[in-house]
């Protein structure tokens, strides 16, 4: 895993600049859900799953079916009066099963245990991503405030928080751009002509 502070930084950092309507609040708390759900399945390791199972770690809660599948019972749930198709609804469900996947890619990055099943159920293939800078988290919050826990969160500040901060940044910036120019499309026509 990323430490659980990365997924939910990057699902709260997200949502607040995600546009919509209706209940902030809401949105913000399923993005974070959305962000570390998919490591719920360490809880199979207490069962006796074993690592590379289906329901491993890594296994299917982090396989991309599963984040489209999350992703459309969390607009279902958190959002029910949204009228399915609309285009606020495709949103809602393009961000949550984004930042639902955003959580095995994350791991993919990470420098150890095994891969990410992106495409189980129906190829149980483990990936990594071809680079892998972040140090991978120690399972358990408590042995993450150690010494190896704070390079931890330094190597996820540097490879993951920075360039998903200015990523953001840049959406922000183009989104604004482009409002900037349609508003004043708009309102062209209400100044007098020259
Ligand atoms: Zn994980």
């Amino acid at each position: 895993m990323a430490s659980l502070f990365t997924h939910a930084y990057a699902a709260l950092s997200g949502a607040a600049v995600l546009d919509g309507r209706g209940d902030r609040a809401r949105l913000l708390a399923l993005s974070a859900f959305a962000s570390v759900v998919p490591d719920a399945d360490v809880l199979g390791f207490r069962f006796g799953v074993a690592y590379g199972d289906l329901w491993g770690h890594r296994g299917l809660t982090h396989s991309l079916a599963f984040a489209v599948l999350l992703g459309l019972a969390l607009v279902r749930l958190g959002f029910p009066r949204e009228r399915a198709f609309t285009p606020s609804w495709w949103r809602l469900w393009a961000w949550f099963a984004a930042i639902t996947a955003s959580h095995g890619a994350f791991d993919a990055l990470t420098d150890g245990g095994l891969g990410v099943a992106f495409l189980s159920p129906f190829d149980p293939t483990r990936w990594f991503a071809p680079w892998r800078p972040v140090l991978v988290s120690p399972i358990g919050v408590a042995n993450f405030f150690t010494a190896y826990g704070a390079r931890v969160l330094r190597s996820e500040v540097l490879w993951i928080w920075l360039p998903w901060t200015l990523g953001l940044g840049l959406v922000a910036a183009v989104r604004r751009a482009v409002r900037g120019r349609a508003r004043s499309a708009r309102e062209a026509p209400l100044r007098e002509p020259r």
